[in-house]
């Protein structure tokens, strides 16, 4: 008994420890009311989570004190949020409810702990994460907050992952390099996506990431002595021209997984990578003083060592699209060795390490429009119009929005755009308006007419054509790569499938009514015959004839009031054996397969196509995929949406290969682009096919504009040999400059 009560007064003296520890690391003002709620939050949360520990054996209540600390210490969040992060755990684990928090604290503690709860039930359900994803962006457009502190939490929590079982650490490093680490890049919380990616690493990678390591241990001492020497003169001769300026300079060594990225990707051995460090020279001025400074000591940096021009990077003059700003340039150092020297403010520096938490310290400061507001506009753009595929959603957002650079274009009055590197024209007029997207004839860049899929490059200017009776349409999604763009063509496209099958729609349901039965059932009743994904796909294939209401009828009919198969049908199943029975419905005739094994059985014992996004031909390394309701689709592996089906649905992928023995054919489609030299392109290409290459054409369309001409062309081959050759000697041909194949 005694020892049981010694062990009480130790962890009470651990956690009161704790909380003295939080209270001293606050830098914002406190009023008295601050320093109440506090007081309060932190009794709440010792009370109710009195009776749990963490897997490490430690009480719980030291997991939220340590992320209050991480908000107010590292990302430098005000007294609310600190408040907030006592309480993060409470709704959520203990009995404590949102009510007596409001009644307690006030609406905003409530709002921002109801949605950490959000985020972490959504999270316990096992949803997917694209599901997950969605939630974090939308709490993040409500109060940003609610992102920063859930950062903290899986800080913590990835710090502190030793305890758990191997399994769940992966999930959990997974989860962190796929979701948070991006987000954290995106938010600017640089120090953050650092400490996630090494943390990861460990995880994962956990010898190379000791051998690093240690190997940084072991030539500690070298590298400071490089770095001494490096900063000496520069110090010397920054004192003598600036002197009354508060400068401080130090060498920064880069993170165990950055360098083991560099050693991947350049393949040299550890011995041979120099830039271990990076010199950073940061500068206490002024506001209206800055650009100058920096550029005034950048001149003495390169006096003193020799610059490599093209390496250098202006971000104060532009910065980054997540506010990052500062002055990079490699020069020269002693021993000939390349040395990266970044020089910033105070200001710039916080901003660089904390982001859009430092953010709202300096709004107002800068003339220049607010990066994070423009971003939340984009991201709230993305949410409004609500996908029903999350992992598309995701997809599209993780590739243009977290980790990309951006290129830097202007609208004919010279007003700065910035947009994800790889964006085409296309997605410059979605990006201006929606309207000037759906109606966009045709682009001008630098006052030439250019294809709409043209890649943007820096100092590009653009002037777009419109005209109110043009419309977007499928092709439009392979010219843009924005998730803005993406997503506003195929909800147009969904808008014009419904108008489509108004008419279809009508008749359709005048023959229901002639048979006296309920049309809504009977409506869903098809929808499910016919495996549909909804009831505006049955009315468009009505419309375009996919389906004749005709035969509808050779199948159903009346019974009393219900709409009835006439050959009994038996119960449906929602079995993956079900959902994979050959279809009902009748194939296409023009739908040519090659010969597949999935699972190891003839691909025709099961509902399956080639999926449009890559259109795999045989020789691909392919796989299947179960989807929810248009049975198995065949993607390739390397196909650009594999990686997110596979993270996120492992469970719903299958084995798929190609059966050895076949002749039969498929389709690839190609993308020829050119300059137009004269009369008899087309033929010049066609003959190439037909005559040459004795490749049958399936189709062919051509366009163009002022002398350049983009071709698309769809060929019957039989393997990725044969459509290799094809491609090589298109290419070979005088009038053309591109052959891509199409995903
Ligand atoms: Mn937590």
């Amino acid at each position: 008994m005694a020892e049981v009560l010694e062990i009480k007064n130790e962890e009470k003296k651990l956690i009161q420890s704790a909380y003295r520890d939080l209270l001293r690391s606050i830098k914002s003002k406190m009023t008295d009311q601050d320093k109440i709620d506090l007081r309060n939050a932190y009794e709440l949360a010792v009370e109710s989570h009195a009776q749990q520990r963490r897997k490490s054996g430690e009480p719980y209540i030291m997991h939220p004190i340590a992320v209050a600390k991480i908000c107010a210490e590292e990302i430098g969040l005000g007294p609310t949020a600190i408040v907030c992060a006592l309480l993060h755990d409470v709704v959520e684990d203990t009995e404590v409810t949102l009510e007596q928090i409001r009644i307690m604290f006030n609406d905003k503690v409530a709002k921002i702990v109801d949605g950490l709860t959000k985020l972490d039930s959504a999270y316990s359900r096992n949803s997917p994460q694209a599901e997950n994803f969605r939630k974090v962006l939308s709490t993040l457009i409500e109060d940003v907050r609610v992102v920063l502190i859930k950062m903290a939490d899986r800080l913590h929590n990835m710090r502190t992952l030793g305890a758990m079982p191997r399994h769940k650490q992966l999930k959990i490093a997974a989860e962190t390099s796929y979701i948070y680490a991006p987000l954290a890049h995106r938010l600017g919380l640089y120090q953050f996506k650092i400490e996630f990616l090494d943390l990861c690493m460990k995880i994962t990678d956990p010898e190379n990431y000791h051998g690093i390591a240690k190997k940084l241990a072991q030539t500690k001492r070298e590298r400071e002595s490089y770095v001494n020497q490096f900063i000496e003169p520069l110090k010397t001769k920054i004192k003598e021209e600036l002197e009354d300026i508060n400068i401080s300079i130090y060498g920064r060594p880069k993170s165990i997984y950055s360098i083991w990225n560099k050693i991947r990707t350049k393949k040299v051995p550890f011995e041979e990578i120099y830039d271990l460090f990076a010199i950073r020279i940061i500068l206490d001025v002024p506001s209206q003083k800055e650009k100058l400074l920096c550029w005034q000591v950048y001149s003495i940096v390169t006096d003193v060592h020799t610059p490599i021009p093209e390496r250098l990077k202006d971000w104060i003059t532009t910065p980054k699209s997540n506010g990052y700003e500062s002055l990079h340039t490699t020069v020269i150092g002693p021993k000939g060795r390349y040395v990266e020297v970044q020089i910033r403010t105070e200001r710039m520096n916080e901003i660089a390490e904390r982001g859009f938490a430092a953010h709202w310290k300096y709004k107002g400061l800068n003339k220049q429009k607010d990066v994070y507001e423009r971003w939340l506009d984009s991201v709230r753009d993305i949410l409004e119009d609500p996908q029903s595929d999350a992992v598309e959603f995701l997809g599209d957002f993780r590739a243009n929005n977290l980790f990309n650079e951006e290129v830097y274009v202007y609208t004919p009055k010279g007003d700065m755009q910035i947009l994800p590197l790889g964006a085409t024209a296309l997605d410059f007029a979605f990006s201006i308006h929606t309207d000037l997207g759906y109606h966009c004839t045709s682009i001008k860049v630098n006052n030439k007419l250019v294809p709409m899929g043209y890649k943007l490059k820096n100092g590009d200017q653009l002037q777009i054509f419109t005209n109110k009776n043009q419309k977007p349409n499928e092709n439009w999604l392979k010219m843009v790569t924005t998730g803005k763009a993406k997503s506003k063509i195929r909800s147009a496209m969904k808008e014009e499938r419904r108008k489509e099958g108004l008419i279809s729609r009508e008749a359709l349901e005048r023959k229901l009514k002639n048979l006296k039965v309920d049309i809504e059932s009977a409506i869903e009743l098809l929808v499910k015959h016919y495996k549909y994904s909804s009831h505006i796909d049955l009315y468009y294939d009505i419309a375009t004839d996919a389906l004749c209401i005709p035969d509808i009828f050779k199948i159903f009919k009346a019974d009393g009031n219900q709409l009835v198969e006439i050959e009994a049908e038996k119960p449906v199943n929602e079995t993956v054996e079900d959902v994979v029975r050959p279809p009902k419905r009748v194939r296409k005739k023009n739908d040519l397969k090659p010969r597949l094994l999935i699972n190891g059985e003839p691909a025709e014992r099961f509902e399956y196509t080639l999926a449009s996004c890559c259109n795999p031909v045989q020789g691909d390394q392919i796989f299947a995929f179960l989807t929810a309701n248009a049975g198995l689709k065949i993607h390739r592996v390397n196909c650009p949406n594999a990686t997110n089906l596979m993270a996120n649905y492992g469970y719903r992928v299958m084995k798929a290969e190609w059966s050895s023995t076949t002749n039969s054919t498929f389709v690839a489609d190609l993308k020829i682009t050119g300059v137009d030299d004269g009369p008899g392109v087309i033929e010049r290409l066609t003959n190439q096919i037909s005559s040459n290459l004795k490749l049958n054409i399936r189709s062919f369309s051509i366009s163009g504009n002022e002398g350049y001409y983009e071709g698309l062309i769809s060929l019957l081959v039989t393997n990725t040999d044969q459509l290799n050759v094809a491609i090589q000697s298109l290419q070979n041909l005088n009038s053309v400059s591109t052959v891509t194949r199409l995903e």
